[in-house]
Parts: structure tokens; sequence; C-alpha cells
């Protein structure tokens, strides 16, 4: 087996497409390598080695040392300095380096093949200060990386010189200074491991390569590669290379820059260098790092030079190697370099991360620019990060002092004064104060105070909690299961982590992140047109499925058309019920003791919804609009209070103590399984009636706006009831349309939320026109698990790697998915080309997305503000 690749004098054994066995930092290198870009020479040692050390109780492959030893060979013939050799030293970096990049979880050490014999062979070829620092900075980095010594004891021993010197910079220590501190650092290395600092280069090169495999398993990579799905199984590469120096003097400098600016787009060459450092220099932050071009220095009023001023030669060369990189990856760079004594060195190039923003701008300057063709633009952006465009959200730059951390339910931010009552918000909110929604948890009867607030915060609830999806839906910012959090509504406070906020404190949150800010934090505005319209027309163009929203309020119609939603895929009525006045007639109709009671409060509520439904119309402008008839949980409509059934009795003049017996009568053991969905339509159909004649009477006000009603019975579970539901719905219809004398095109479908409708889809199909898969409830009743409580045992689920996903946010492809393929199949099986879509949250989720398409689905659904990422997505998904 082949375990290692070499690079560098104007060739590679390996190129950028082989990331897998050689990293991305190791493939890149021999890719510039191979360009004939200056890159000092090097080889790679497989991530396959890795994986075969660890496969192997930490043992090297057999042939690895003969393959390293040619390694060493080649580049010493390329460079004409040998390792070890004390006249003419070769020295090397050791560095890791992943498929992907894990920024500074793994382990570097640079100046290897230092001891007390080769830094006087550094020390001709340079100078001795210069040979001993080197010499010191190796062994503290080597001591800390590969022998576990604290580097404090290293730091200490310095300072302890420069007291003694008087010296507050380490420019002012000369040669003779540098070699007492590499004495004392030796001797505390025998001090604490008792045995001397290896001397021996190949035992110090051996140490390292142990050292950058083992950092693989480090707490710190494993917790990164958890965060970011990195599979274990990767592994690392390692680079060796030989060793350039940026800090031999004023004509060397070492550098980092971006070909574009990372969180703008803007094509200008962007980054940092000093000049007479080495790499670290510039990340540890010691010095401030100088600007690379005139034109940036003098627009930050920099007074230090810029590189275009210093090494003007140099800088015309970076110059064009920098063009020829990004041209050649057709991509942003991110790009470390070295200058030598006036040579320039690339050290790395990759793919450079960057904001949503400049993402966008950089994917369609580069269509713009013929560099890459529309389509690789849209796979270019990540369909979840267009979240950070479509809201508020906090400046990168601002400081933050979070006050407690919840999961991040909906994206935004916002700043406003803590109130922990909805009334009060909305009496504060409608006096125009912008107010943040503190809540244990909130249900439907908190719909208003969550609508005036600018932003709700729930110290219980998961991601898909009625917080959570109210929040989304709304477009309001969200944190919630923010577990921290004490709430104490009675002294108007809450506490956490130590501290105390009280009703009428500002607070910000950051709903991208999950987090709670204290006071207010400075905010940077969503942009809907310019690069982003741009792309999402090239988006629509290519996407086969369609994208609707699901929606009941006007302004929430308004938004969805404007973030360009082809329809409405789920009106859910049940939300309609909770306005103002409302909730007392629904009340009453759920509380009457018979039909004729219940006859009475529907009439009440008739000219609502149809009010209701007349505005949808006209703002969907025939655009199909689907309307679910009513699904509550009753339970969210039972009177909670005493006050509230005294409202009941108020509104309705019944006797308060019969309403509650009514009201003890309803009560349910398991409300999420109970009397809810078709249920209630099959049970008193005058509700269902009444809804159906208000769709129908509004569609005839509004005839000239084509409107075009999908009705969709929740929850059902048998042909059976499909068949009695459609024809509730046709006489109802048909009634309508005959008083008017109007014809309204319309269908009648169902959703399929239940295993046996997923199952039995044929037997639904024979009487619904369409299906809109309900995945929260399909979810919920194929694995068994509560969409509203699962939020307290899913991360223990998650943490041990049972499931990959909460379920309830990206569709459990196996599970429900294969009930979802199975419906499909027998729905169409039964009636050829039925339409079909998905209306769950699932429907905002790009992954699911992507399973949308395969099945073949004809729309997805989502909340407006995923609007836009489900049209992406789709694209994405088709392409
Ligand atoms: C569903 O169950 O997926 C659905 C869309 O309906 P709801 O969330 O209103 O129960
Ligand atoms: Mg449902």
């Amino acid at each position: 087996t082949r375990w290692v690749y070499g690079f560098g004098g104007g060739g590679a054994d390996g190129d950028a497409s082989m990331k897998t066995l050689l990293g991305g930092k190791g493939a890149n290198l021999a890719e510039m390598s191979a360009l004939g870009l200056p890159v000092p020479p090097g080889f790679t040692i497989t991530t396959e080695a890795c994986n075969h050390y660890y496969a192997n109780g930490s043992q090297y492959p057999a042939e690895l040392k003969a393959q390293v030893a040619e390694g060493l060979a080649k580049v010493e013939k390329v460079t004409g300095k040998s390792f070890g050799d004390a006249g003419n030293p070769l020295l090397v970096s050791v560095r890791s380096g992943a498929r992907a990049s894990m920024p500074g979880m793994m382990d570097t050490v640079l100046n290897l093949g230092l001891n007390d014999e080769t830094v006087a062979g550094l020390a001709k070829l340079s100078d001795e200060r210069f040979a001993f620092d080197s010499y010191r900075r190796f062994i503290q980095m080597y001591s800390n990386v590969v022998l576990g010594l604290d580097h404090h004891s290293f730091e200490e021993i310095l300072d302890d010189h420069k007291d003694r010197l008087g010296a507050s910079v380490d420019t002012a220590l000369t040669a003779e200074d540098w070699r007492a501190v590499v004495a004392d650092y030796k001797a505390a290395v025998q001090d604490e491991l008792g045995r001397p600092f290896p001397q021996d280069p190949q035992e110090q090169l051996w140490g390292a390569v142990g050292a950058v495999f083992a950092s693989w398993m480090n707490e710190r990579a494993k917790f990164y590669r958890r965060m970011h799905d990195i599979p274990e199984s990767w592994g690392t590469a390692v680079n060796i290379q030989s060793m350039v120096f940026g800090n031999m003097g004023d004509s060397s400098a070492t550098g980092v820059a971006f070909t574009r600016n990372p969180s703008t787009g803007e094509s200008r060459l962007y980054g940092e260098f000093l000049i007479n450092a080495q790499g670290e220099d510039v990340v540890a932050g010691i010095r401030t790092p100088q600007s690379l071009t005139k034109a940036a220095r003098e627009e930050m009023g920099d007074r230090n030079i810029s590189m275009e001023e210093a090494m003007p030669q140099v800088f015309a060369q970076f110059k064009d190697v920098v063009g020829t990189l990004e041209r050649h990856y057709r991509d942003m760079q991110d790009i470390e370099f070295t200058v030598e004594q006036g040579r320039l060195y690339m050290l790395q190039t990759r793919n450079g991360k960057r904001t949503a923003k400049a993402a966008l701008k950089i994917a369609v300057d580069l269509a713009a620019e013929g560099v890459i063709t529309r389509e690789e633009a849209i796979v270019r952006i990540e369909p979840a990060s267009l979240d950070q465009l479509l809201h508020p959200t906090i400046d990168p730059s601002a400081t933050r002092d979070v006050v407690a951390a919840g999961l991040p339910a909906s994206p935004g931010a916002a700043t406003g004064k803590i109130v922990f009552d909805a009334d009060e918000a909305e009496r504060l909110g409608q006096a125009g104060e912008a107010v943040i929604l503190v809540r244990d948890e909130t249900s439907p009867e908190d719909i208003h105070g969550m609508h005036a607030a600018r932003g709700i915060i729930t110290a219980r609830g998961g991601m898909t909690s009625h917080a959570a999806v109210v929040a989304r839906g709304m477009g309001r910012p969200c944190v919630s299961g923010a577990g921290e959090i004490g709430i104490y509504p009675r002294e108007q406070l809450f506490r956490a982590r130590g501290r105390e906020f009280r009703a009428g404190e500002v607070i910000t949150i950051d709903g991208s992140k999950g987090e709670i800010l204290s006071g207010s934090v400075k905010m940077v505005e969503p942009e809907l047109t310019g690069d982003f319209a741009t792309l999402m027309g090239w988006a629509d163009a290519v996407r086969r499925l369609k994208v609707r929203a699901n929606a009941e309020t006007p302004l929430d119609a308004r938004t969805a058309r404007q973030f360009g939603a082809e329809g409405i895929g789920l009106c859910r009525t049940e939300h309609m019920f909770f306005d103002g006045d409302r909730i007392a007639a629904v009340r009453e109709m759920i509380l009457a003791d018979d039909e004729a009671g219940r006859r009475t409060a529907l009439a009440k509520i008739l000219p609502m919804q149809r009010a209701d439904f007349v505005e949808l119309f006209s703002i969907m402008e025939g655009l199909p609009v689907t309307i679910r008839l009513l699904d509550p949980p009753l339970h969210e409509f039972l009177p909670h209070s005493e006050e509230d059934l005294e409202a009941v009795a108020k509104a309705t003049g019944l006797d308060a103590t019969k309403l509650m017996r009514r009201a003890k009568e309803l009560h349910e053991t398991n409300p999420m399984l109970g009397h809810r969905g078709c249920r209630l339509g099959v049970s008193y159909p005058e509700i269902y009636e009444m809804q159906v004649r208000a769709i129908f009477e509004a569609a005839c006000d509004v005839v000239g706006k084509a409107p075009t009603p999908e009705i969709m019975h929740p929850l059902v579970a048998k042909g059976e009831e499909m068949a009695y539901l459609r024809a509730l719905t046709d006489k109802v219809a048909k009634a309508v349309m005959e008083e008017r004398g109007v014809t309204v095109d319309y269908t009648v479908g169902t959703m399929i939320e239940l295993p046996r409708a997923a199952l039995r889809a044929g037997d639904l199909a024979e009487t619904a026109e369409f299906f809109s898969f309900g995945t929260n409830d399909l979810t919920q009743t194929t694995f068994g698990i509560s969409r509203d409580d699962s939020g307290r045992f899913l991360n223990a689920y998650i943490a041990k790697g049972i499931f990959d996903k909460d379920p309830f946010v990206t569709l459990d492809q196996e599970g429900v998915g294969d009930l979802v393929r199975i419906a499909a199949e027998r729905g169409r099986a039964q009636r050829p080309g039925m339409k079909m879509g998905i209306c769950g949250e699932h429907g905002g989720d790009p992954a699911s997305i992507a399973f949308c398409e395969e099945v073949g689905l004809d729309y997805v659904s989502c909340s407006p503000f995923r609007v836009p990422i489900a049209r992406l997505a789709a694209a994405q998904a088709a392409l």
C-alpha cells in the first residue's frame, strides 16, 4: 500500500480530488505544486495510515518507515538540505489535515529537526539570534504538543528572563539571551519528565506524527466532529513540509488572505500580514497585523505600511498567484502564505468559509463572470443559511452578554422589554412598546401576546412545541426550551445563571443561535433584492416542486407571497378561532350540550370565518388555498381558569356550574389521540358544515378573484370516514353554489397523518382528490412519541447515536418516509396523477424536501419565512 504522497519541486503525486486520502490541506498542497506555484516541498501521510494506526492498537503500517524515509530524501534533494545535518539542516513542519477543515482542533509542530547541533547549522544559514529563537519555539511547541507539558511553565521561564533583562518585548532579547532561555527550557523538560528533550530528529519526527494521529481523538476534535457531522472514520492525514521562515528579517513576512471579502462577498483581495513573523504570530494577536493592499490600508485609516507598499514585487507575484488559484478552484479561496527573504511561498489554499450574504454575492458574481454556471451557483448556497438573510440579525461584531441558552427555535433577533403575560404583551405592544414574551410554555391562548411581541422565550418545549411552530409561522424570533431560566410570574422576574431579570428590563434574543442576551444589541436588516432575488430566480427556473406556505392570517399570506409562495398549502382554521371575541363563541360551541346549542354558537362564528376566507382568497388571487377544517386538540380550547369559565358564562348567558360540569365531561386523558380532527366533524357534523359554508360563501363573494379552495380533512384514518366527509363537503358546497348561482372550482382531500391512513391510502383515494402529508402528526403517531414533549428525552437519543436528528425537524426517511412512499404509491394506483404535497414542519427542511422530490410529490408547504429556503432546496433537489 502507498501511505506517502510527495509534493513540491514543480510536481506532485496527488491532486485536489484526493481529499479523502490526503485530507484537504494535503490535496490542495499537491494541487498547487502541480500548478507550478511556489510550495515548499514535503509529503503527506494518508488518512488510511491514520485509520490503520487506530485499527491496530496504535501501530504504524509496516511499510510506513521506509516510505517516509523516501519522502524525506526527495525533500532533501529539492531543498539541498539534509534532515539532522549540522552543517545544512532541513527543518520541517508537521501538521494535521482532515478531509474537512477543523480549524484549531488538532495539533501542529513547527521547526522540527532542531537540536543542539543543527541549531548551529541554522545559525550559519541565518544568524545566531534567529536560530536560538527558533530552537526555543520548537522546544516549547514540541513539549506541549508531543510531550504533553503545559506551555505556561515555558512562558514563566521566558518572563523571568525578560524581567531579569528589563526587556518588555521578545525582540529585545539577544542571541545570548535566547541561548540561556533554551538551556532553561531543556532543564525544565528534564525536570518534568526525568529524561532529556529528544535530540534525535527521527525520534522527533515520529513523536510528532504520533501526536497528530492522537490529536484526531482528543476531546476538542471529537466535540467538533459531533457538532459538524464529521465521521470519526475519516481520520486525519499528516503533512510534513520543509520550513520556510517569515521571521528572517524585514524582507520576510507571513499572512492570510481571502480572494474576496468573506463577510460581504465583495470581489477584492482581503486579508492581513505581518512583517518578520511566523504563522502563529498572526493568529495569536500579539502584534496588530497590517493590510495587504494600499487601498484597504487607506480605507481603514491604518498608518502601518501595507504589503503592496512594503514589498511591491512580491505583492505583484502574490496577486497573480491568488488570481490563478481562484480561477483554478472556481471559488473564493482562503490562503496562507509566507515570504522568506523576498521569496513567496504558498502554504495552504482552500475554499473560504463565508457568511450567507457573502456566499450569495460570490456565487452570483462568479456566475456573472462566467467562472461557474447558474446551476453551480444554486448548489453552492446552503438553503438553511438564507434564514440569516430574511430576518434582522445580530451584528456579528456586537458584544454578547449571554444570559441563558435554549433551542434556536425561530431565527432572527429581537430586542424588547421583558413581559410574562400575553395580555400585558398585547397591551404594551399596542402602546407601541417592543416587548419579549417570556413564558414557561405557550398555548393557543397566548397567540395575541405572541403576535404583539417582538420575540418569544420559553423555558420548556422543543423545536416543534407550540411556541416554536407559531413563532416560525409568524416570523418572530424564538428561543424555546431555555431550561436554564426559572420564571417567577408572581414576582415578575426570571432567574438565570445566578442573575435576575425583572419585567420591563430590556433583553435581546438571538433565535438563530438560541441565546438570550442582556440589554439591546446592534442589528443588521434583511435585504431581499439584488443578489438574493437573482439567485432565487435561477432556482425557480430549475425546480419541479411547487412551494406553498402554511398561513392563515392576512399578514402571513402576504408575507408568503412576498417570499414567492405559490399558494397556501395549509390554512389551519383552528388558529383563526382564537382571535379577539371569537374564542368565547368557540368555547360556547364546544361546551354546548346539544346540537341546537352548537348551532347557535356556530352562527356567530360563520360570518367571521367567511370574512377570513374572503381576505385569503383575495390575497392569493387564483393561487390554490388549502383550507383544513377544524383540528383542535379540544383541550386547547377549553377554558383553563374559573375566570375563563365565568367569561363564557357571561357571554352565553349559560349557567357557570353547568358549564363547569360540561368542561369536566370533555376532559380527555390523552387529547392528542382524542376528540381531534375529523372525529369532531364526524360526531358534530354541523361544525364542518358551517366551515364549508363559510368557505363557499366567501368564494362566491370574490368569484372574480378566481378563488381555488382545496378543502382538507384532518386526521382521517379510514376510507369510510373520508367518503362520509366528502359527501358532507359536496352537499354543502352544492347548496351554497345553488343559492348563489355561482360555480366555484374546488377539490376535497385529506391529510395523511396516521399510519393507517398511509397504509390504506388506496381506500382514502377513492373519495379524496388530493393528499397532504401531515408529517408532524405522522411522525408522532409512527414513533409513538409526543411532538410536544419529546424535547425532554430526544437529546439523550441523539447523544447516544440512536437518532441522528430530531425526527420532528428532519423527516425520518426510513420509517415515516416509508409510510409516505407507500401512501403515494397506493394513492396514485387508485387515482392516477393525484395531487400530493407535504405540510408538516418538514416541508421547510432541505433534507426532507430532497426526499419529497425523490418520492415525486407535487409541492411542499412551509411557514412563510421558510418559503425561500424551500424554493432553493427544491431547486437543488431537482439538479
Ligand atoms: C401535521 O400534523 O403535520 C400538520 C401539518 O398538522 P398540525 O401540525 O396542525 O397538526
Ligand atoms: Mg396534524
